[in-house]
């Protein structure tokens, strides 16, 4: 049983992921969505509301599983006894992040190995924040998350003050 982490805010979930976490489940036997609390980043979801989100996004893809987790990813990933880390990529600008998270979650654990997915095309500008951006200002977005998602952004910015 091959299994991969997909580790996130997922703040919300957007069909970006989607498109990534689906071309994943054709190489492994089972992909967790795995959704980091990320206090820091401060997500406009709790944690319990990105989960409802994701899972709803993946039901009846019966390889795929959400989860959430709190502290280092790598202990997360042995917890789990997965093999692989999958990240997406969209464009350059993410690789130097990226390319530093990855060697440092091998020197903290060698055991696994990060891979890197390109969404289709038409997904690489997509982002959770810039969602976020366009629906607080109004805008229809779509074409870019799930319908449920969508809602789910509308009634979570009609509680905001301002
Ligand atoms: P994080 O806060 O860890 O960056 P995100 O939820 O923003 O979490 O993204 C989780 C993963 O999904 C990251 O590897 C990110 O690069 C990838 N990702 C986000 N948006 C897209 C997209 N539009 N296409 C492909 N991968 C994406």
């Amino acid at each position: 049983m091959r299994t991969v982490i997909y580790p996130g805010s997922f703040d919300p979930l957007t069909n970006g992921h989607l498109d990534v976490l689906l071309r994943a489940t054709k190489l492994f036997d089972r992909v967790v969505i795995a959704i980091a609390k990320s206090d820091g980043k401060q997500p406009l979801f709790t944690l319990e509301e990105r989960l409802t989100l994701v899972r709803e996004s993946v039901r009846g893809l019966s390889n795929v599983e959400a989860d959430t987790f709190e502290g280092l990813l790598v202990d997360y990933v042995q917890r789990r006894s997965a093999h692989a880390v999958l990240r997406g990529l969209r464009a350059v600008s993410d690789f130097e992040f990226e390319f530093q998270l990855a060697l440092m979650n091998r020197k903290l654990n060698e055991q696994f190995e990060t891979i890197f997915m390109m969404p289709k095309d038409t997904y690489t500008f997509l982002s959770s924040r810039i969602v976020k951006e366009i629906a607080r200002l109004g805008g229809d977005v779509s074409a870019f998350v799930p319908d449920h998602v969508r809602a789910a952004l509308s009634a979570k910015l009609a509680t905001l003050p301002g």
